[in-house]
């Protein structure tokens, strides 16, 4: 019976390399199929390999790009969260916009159940951010889940047992050159999307040199693939395009990120980017949910101090002790970074910042790596700041390569000796 199964398998994929290599269309039983065989390990790497290939070199149409979302989508579990929020980021350097945004939503009454990752590269990742709080848990069951949605009205899962077909294509395609195929990368995010269940999605798809789509046009057409793709499987879902040319806010690495974080849902002075962009990212997620002119309320819940205490709520809820966020250990160890230079700030670049803040330990270079919940990059100025020669620009917690952590740093940040405009945080929405 195996064998049959895997005899038929490999005629249906080496059918499906055929066709796609030629720029045929795959059906959505062939696709099915070919997601089945793989992930059941019928079909085995090399094969899958080509078919990624042709299809990156070919593309795929809506259809096809549909029906490989749902196959991966259900060859798991799959969740039911149809009253719930949830956001997904394309991935950026300092990107606390979960943290900060979903406190808010829920505490206006809209119940938040998402899934969040692992940072890679230069990308933080939500779930690394979150157990940099001691205590803190991942490990809840779709009954734990559902009990916390309705007592807290939030709760954050990793992606566990969901879509483990696309955790097996994502690996392959990581070492196959087959990353940045445009169906390829829409199947993915919204398949695991889809799993978990949520009824409103809102895409934060990042543009610029930090991010990886580098322009608007390439932001806008992944937004609204996003999008198409996530109504077509019966999400409510919108957009937004939004800038990733310098880090979110001022904060890069984990425990660094959770305390930004916490000073935004106090109503403390927080950077101005990510002041903007968590009020409109929170207003947008109530707008899907159907509440008009949601501003009002955003503003009350983070001012009567409800926002907050809803995070800490869900700390709690999650395992970790709320008392730990007063004063979240980072590393005593701190290097100022000065400017060698007076002028304008043109750009704190993100990738340099994020490298800096991945060789100090905040991030993996590869996946299971550790990663130091204390350490990482401050920021200090933006473009459009005036700076002095000799002024103190950032700071890099940890020792660990930390020469090495400045020179890049350094060269991140671009000084003009003409005033510079502050760049929009909103690109646009889709
Ligand atoms: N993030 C995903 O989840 N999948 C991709 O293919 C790319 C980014």
């Amino acid at each position: 019976m195996g064998e049959r199964r895997l005899l038929y398998s490999e005629n249906v994929i080496l059918d499906a390399i055929e066709a796609k290599k030629r720029g045929g269309e795959l059906s959505a039983e062939v696709i099915r199929e070919v997601v089945g065989g793989y992930t059941s390990g019928g079909v085995p790497d090399y094969q899958m390999s080509a078919l990624l290939m042709a299809i990156f070199i070919r593309g795929m149409d809506y259809e096809e790009t549909l029906a490989l979302t749902e196959a991966m989508a259900d060859s798991g579990a799959r969740h039911s969260f149809p009253e719930c929020v949830d956001k997904h980021s394309t991935g950026g350097v300092g990107d606390k916009i979960s943290l900060t945004s979903l406190p808010v939503v829920a505490a206006c009454g809209a119940p938040v159940a998402k899934l969040s990752g692992r940072g890679l590269g230069t990308t933080g990742g939500t779930i690394d951010k979150l157990e940099s709080i001691p205590g803190f848990s991942f490990d809840l069951s779709e009954e734990r889940m559902q009990k916390q949605v309705q007592e807290v009205g939030l709760a954050i899962t990793e992606a566990g047992d969901l879509a483990p077909a696309d955790r097996a294509i994502y690996a392959l395609r990581d070492t196959t050159g087959t990353v940045d195929s445009l169906p390829l990368i829409g199947s993915s995010i919204v398949s695991k999307k889809v799993a978990t269940g949520a009824g409103y999605l809102l895409y934060d798809v990042k543009s610029g040199s930090g991010a990886f789509m580098k322009t608007t046009d390439e932001a806008r057409e992944l937004a609204e693939l996003l999008v198409h793709l996530s109504e077509s499987l019966g999400i409510k879902a919108s957009a937004l395009i939004t800038a990733m040319d310098e880090p979110l806010g001022s904060a890069v690495g984990n425990a660094l990120e959770i305390r930004e974080s916490v000073s935004f849902l106090r109503g403390e002075d927080s950077p101005a980017d990510l002041s903007e962009k968590a009020r409109v990212v929170a207003a947008q997620l109530l707008r899907l949910k159907g509440i008009p002119s949601p501003e009002g309320v955003v503003e009350e819940t983070i001012s009567s101090g409800a926002a907050y205490e809803k995070f800490a709520r869900f700390v709690s809820a999650q395992g970790g002790d709320p008392q730990t966020l007063e004063d979240l250990p980072v590393s005593k160890e701190v290097r100022e970074i000065v400017t060698p230079k007076a002028g304008y700030v043109a750009r704190f670049g993100a990738l340099g910042v994020g490298r800096a803040a991945l060789l100090l330990g905040a991030g993996r270079e590869k996946k299971g790596d550790k990663v130091d919940p204390g350490v990482g990059v401050e920021v200090l100025v933006k473009a459009g700041d005036e700076v002095e020669e000799g002024q103190l620009v950032a700071r890099l917690y940890g020792d660990r390569n930390v020469e090495r952590a400045e020179e890049l740093v350094l060269k991140a940040l671009e000084i003009s000796e003409t005033p510079v405009e502050r760049p929009p945080v909103i690109l646009g929405d889709s």
